[in-house]
């Protein structure tokens, strides 16, 4: 797994750069076959600290030592962490969002978080934004247990943010819209697409503490959340079990 993107098809890629060189951008859209056509303003892409939902203040507050950020997008975390004299890596399958982040005098590379040829160790893995969205689908869990075992330094830390997004199938009465026995609820099916621009269909995994925890433990791992978000989301963190 060490595929990037084709710069004709990243709309996200193409959204930064432009906000990037203009200071403004159009909208970029979002499909599921799951939801509704939605938005993802992108200024929020170019947030700074103040504009961060309290999960991410409290991940960058958390993060030490040497520090990848992963699917690292703009690179608004990054730079929070430069400028606090911190050591960072940031990463991403977008050509054009590294181009922005390395502009931004981030040291940024185009690498696949899956690509096991990426082995460099890290004490701190932050991932926002849902960051372990890019695990796709819960059966990939395994996979990405065994790529942090691959690059986490010794007493190293991953730091992540997702959502229990179940509330999005509950109906008034309190029964669901889905079947819960079915396929793991937060597996999403997302399309993107910025003016001309179309992405490639792609997974999207949230998925809800106790979830993640089990799997966790399952792979050696421990999770502790260090945080509620405001909406049915947190922030936790992952250590291996010695
Ligand atoms: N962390 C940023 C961007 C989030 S959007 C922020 O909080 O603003 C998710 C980013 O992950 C996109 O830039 C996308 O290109 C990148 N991405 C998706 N799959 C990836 C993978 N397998 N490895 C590395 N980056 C990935």
């Amino acid at each position: 797994m060490n595929i990037t993107l084709d710069t004709q098809k990243d709309p996200m890629g193409a959204a930064i750069a432009e906000y990037y060189a203009k200071g403004k951008a159009a909208k970029l859209r979002v499909f599921s076959s799951q939801f509704y056509e939605d938005e993802i303003p992108v200024d929020t892409l170019f947030r700074d600290f103040d504009e961060m939902p309290p999960q991410e203040q409290e991940a960058l507050r958390l993060c030490r030592g040497r520090v990848l950020d992963v699917g690292a997008g703009s690179g608004c975390h990054s730079l929070q962490l430069m400028n606090r004299g911190m050591e960072v890596v940031a990463i991403d399958i977008s050509q054009l969002s590294v181009d922005v982040m390395k502009q931004r005098g981030i040291d940024a590379r185009v690498v696949n978080f899956f690509d096991k040829t990426f082995d460099e160790k890290f004490d701190t893995i932050l991932m926002a934004m849902n960051g372990i969205g890019i695990v796709g689908k819960i059966e990939r869990l395994p996979q990405f247990f065994m790529r942090l075992k691959q690059i986490l330094a010794p007493g190293g830390q991953v730091l992540l943010d997702s959502s229990d997004i179940r509330y999005v199938f509950e109906e008034e009465d309190g029964s669901f819209s889905i079947n819960l026995a079915g396929a793991y609820y937060g597996e999403i099916d997302y399309r993107m697409q910025y003016r001309g621009i179309k992405g490639e269909p792609f997974d999207w995994l949230y998925i809800d503490f106790d979830t993640l925890s089990m799997y966790a433990e399952q792979y050696g791992f421990k999770a502790e959340k260090c945080l509620d978000g405001d909406h049915y989301d947190y922030l936790a963190r992952l250590t291996i079990n010695v």
